[in-house]
């Protein structure tokens, strides 16, 4: 059987638990699924297309395991201020007022080509009107995991808890059999939901079996309130009502203590974290080191756009590695090879996808992006890792195949126009200022 696509490259980062780095090989597409990684000089299986990188890496497109996509259109909108200030005085009311069906369309739009164009193959949402995000990435081509979101309280999207949920529960109904799509629910946060709601969120994951995702542990004012209202840190309370286990990822825990990490190793829950976004906002800092340490897994998100400023995971991986040595002063702290393994495989494994993307092996999808790495910042070549997580690698990424079609091709967009992109995000700009 002919192959579709045959892609010979320099280097081929698979991220499996075989091999790290390989040399000179090929990777053959069939149906949108990787069906062969062979040395380049072995090969004689044809392809009706033979795609030469010769001066590429090519690896598993990246996960981007927590976000807001169509926040993206209030990019800049409020800098630098506290996160209830950010929440409270700037962002939910401009949902209020402007988050909408067609918001949520465009919004994920310009959301997905800025992560496709760094490589990003999957993205985590956890945004209102989730079916409209999801038919947006559907219409691309790009895989979604989304997190229908809960609140205690209403917005444009829903009035109560019990409708969020329904809402959720339909969107599982609805995309269920859609192959790019994986639905999940997505409580806020252990402040901005009750214990019944998160109960029956609970409830209902385990019967369909579909991932959660909730904030948790964001602030040092979160789990201090938690304690006065609760008796316990917000993750203790999740714990002591069943919410916790192996389908929830916790996005940021910048607090943690001992008895937390005993916790996740419990409920072997897993965590998001979110650097750059935790930096912006001064939220603390996720102790990376020690938790990988503990056996817990840490995926990697960029969080929204609006306390980010970009979706460039790319430019998380090397943030991540930075803090991480800082925060456990340690140089030898998460290196190169560990900070792709978060953006890649520890991502499938977070958003419970590792059995379709997450790393190039045989029977799975061909999530793949390619970085060109003979450019002036990347040269000298001593090792592909080191240069795609430290150097500025995401602007070289010249292809990105989800599920074998090709979303980027050449550096440029197939399924997405970047031209009308610009102009209806520039429209959201004029109306969204004229207000400000
Ligand atoms: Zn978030």
């Amino acid at each position: 059987m002919k192959a579709d696509l045959r892609i010979d490259a320099r280097w081929i980062l698979p991220i499996s638990d075989t091999s790290d780095i390989l040399e000179n090989h090929s990777i053959y597409i069939k149906d949108g699924v990787i069906t062969a990684l062979i040395p380049t000089e072995a090969t004689c299986p044809e392809a009706v297309e033979h795609l030469i990188l010769d001066q590429h890496a090519i690896l598993p497109g990246y996960i981007n395991a927590h976000g807001h996509a169509a926040m993206s259109l209030f990019r800049g909108l409020a800098d630098d201020l506290p996160l209830m200030t950010w929440l409270e005085e700037h962002i939910w009311p401009a949902e209020g007022q402007w988050v909408s069906s067609e918001f949520v369309y465009q919004g994920t739009q310009l959301a997905m080509a800025e992560m496709l164009k760094c490589g990003t193959t999957t993205f985590a949402d956890m945004y209102f009107y989730s079916g409209d995000s999801v038919q947006a990435a559907i219409d691309a081509g790009m895989r979604t995991v989304a997190f229908t979101p809960v609140l205690d309280f209403p917005t444009n999207f829903a009035q109560s808890a019990d409708e969020y949920i329904r809402k959720a529960m339909a969107a599982h109904e609805r995309y269920r059999h859609q192959p790019l799509a994986h639905i999940g629910i997505g409580p806020h946060a252990p402040y901005t939901v009750s214990d019944e709601p998160l109960q029956e969120i609970a409830l209902l994951a385990d019967q369909v079996d579909m991932p959660v995702q909730i904030h948790l542990h964001e602030t040092a004012f979160e789990v201090q309130q938690s304690i006065e209202l609760h008796g316990v840190r917000p993750i203790q309370r999740l714990a002591n009502i069943g919410f916790l286990n192996e389908r929830v990822s916790c996005v940021h825990m910048t607090q943690i203590d001992n008895s937390d990490i005993d916790v996740l190793k419990q409920t072997g829950a897993s965590i998001v974290h979110c650097p750059e976004s935790n930096l912006k906002l001064a939220s603390g800092f996720c102790p990376v080191n020690t938790l990988q340490k503990a056996g817990i897994r840490v995926a990697l998100g960029t969080d929204g756009a609006a306390s980010n400023n970009d979706l460039n995971i790319q430019g998380e991986m090397k943030t991540a590695a930075m803090l991480a040595k800082a925060v456990a002063a340690d140089a030898a702290a998460l290196p190169a090879i560990s900070a792709l393994k978060m953006a890649t495989i520890e991502g499938a494994k977070a958003l419970g996808i590792d059995h379709i993307t997450g790393s190039l092996e045989v029977g799975k999808s061909a999530d793949i992006q390619a970085v060109r790495l003979d450019n002036l910042a990347q040269t000298p070549m001593y090792d592909p890792a080191s240069q795609l997580v430290y150097t500025d690698s995401s602007r070289h990424t010249e292809y990105t195949w989800v599920a074998g079609k090709a979303l980027l091709a050449k550096g440029k967009l197939t399924t997405l126009d970047e031209e009308q992109l610009k102009t209806a995000a520039r429209k959201w700009q004029d109306n969204i200022a004229s207000t400000l």
